[in-house]
């Protein structure tokens, strides 16, 4: 049974302009332990709905419609009082540049005792101490980290103190939003292989947020590609790098470097479109090099490819049901 279900997730936000659809129908599952990839454009709405599934948009933003079911309890329904406690101890979120968000007068140690405070957990000093040494350790930082102040530490440092604060309550899921955005190459994969470490540690299951093709490739079981506010395909990582489905996907791939580096590098041609103005039908249409009349009229429904892998294309269906 998957441990966190989400369907029909729709976040909107009230612009001057009329509403900008963020969010637009997404559904997708994720198992425990699993760690899933969402990946996509900036703009293609995966923080937005990242935040939705921990109930954190804020005004002008809205949550229209969806279901996230985490071990069985809908988020969505949750009085404000028992979404506080789910919050970090049953899903926590490093979101983008939680490492800028770090309090620059607070110790760390206090700034990671903050979280588990707030949850009433409540142990003695020493039990605080000897707990706070283990989580720094688990995250690969020596235990005087604790008493230093953000500005004392590196960017990748200070992104595993972030990574410490979300696995203070071990919670079943982390959503971490462009975790390694801002660091270099090298610090990057010191943070990836530390999520990956404690993840694996507390069996937690990671949803990863990003738009480095290579990082998903080296990090996720499964990857879902978002696309103006919508899902256009998911699949277990080696099937969706091998065998894309969707138009958009198959860009993509096709734009990665190669080990011999000489082909033509290939982006995809124009650019996404307005979520003020979403085209009807296919939302990839102006851009896809494969349109076809019916893709300007209706929405590609999700096809199988094979086992827990789908795009949503008309391409995939029979030639007779393209008219
Ligand atoms: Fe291209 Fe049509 Fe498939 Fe959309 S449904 S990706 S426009 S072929």
């Amino acid at each position: 049974m998957a441990l966190l279900e989400v369907s029909d997730l729709r976040v909107h936000y009230a612009t001057s302009r009329g509403p900008v659809r963020a969010v637009d129908g997404v559904s997708f599952a994720l198992d425990p332990g699993e760690r899933l990839g969402l990946m996509g454009e900036s703009g293609s709405g995966k923080s937005t709905a990242a935040l939705a599934l921990m109930r954190l948009i804020r005004p002008p933003g809205h949550i229209d419609s969806g279901r996230v079911y985490l071990d069985g309890e809908d988020l969505m329904t949750l009085s404000e009082q028992r979404l506080r406690e789910a919050r970090l101890a049953q899903i926590a979120l490093i979101s983008q540049g939680a490492m800028n968000s770090l309090h620059p007068v607070m110790r760390i140690g206090d700034q990671v005792h903050d979280g588990v405070r707030h949850h009433g957990v409540r142990m003695s000093r020493s039990e605080w101490q000897h707990r706070l040494n283990g989580l720094l350790a688990r995250v690969g930082l020596r235990p005087e980290v604790a008493s230093a102040y953000p500005h004392h530490l590196s960017g990748g440092m200070k992104q595993r103190v972030c990574i410490a604060i979300a696995i203070s309550l071990e919670p079943k899921v982390i959503i971490a939003d462009e975790p390694t955005s801002a660091l270099d190459v090298v610090v990057q994969r010191t943070v990836m292989e530390t999520l990956r470490r404690v993840q694996e540690d507390i069996d937690a299951a990671v949803i990863l947020i990003g738009h480095d093709m290579g990082l998903m490739a080296q990090f996720a079981d499964r990857v879902a590609v978002m696309y103006a506010g919508r899902l256009l395909e998911e699949g277990p990582v080696r099937d969706l790098f091998q065998r894309p489905g969707h138009p958009y996907t198959q860009l993509l791939v096709a734009s990665l470097p190669t080990l011999s580096g000489k082909a033509q590098f290939r982006g995809a041609p124009g650019f996404p479109p307005s979520l003020l103005d979403l085209p009807p039908g296919c939302v990839f249409h102006p851009r896809c090099p494969h349109v076809m009349d019916i893709c300007r009229r209706e929405l590609p429904p999700a096809v199988p490819i094979s086992e827990r892998h789908w795009a949503a294309c008309f391409l995939l269906r029979a030639p007779e049901v393209r008219q």
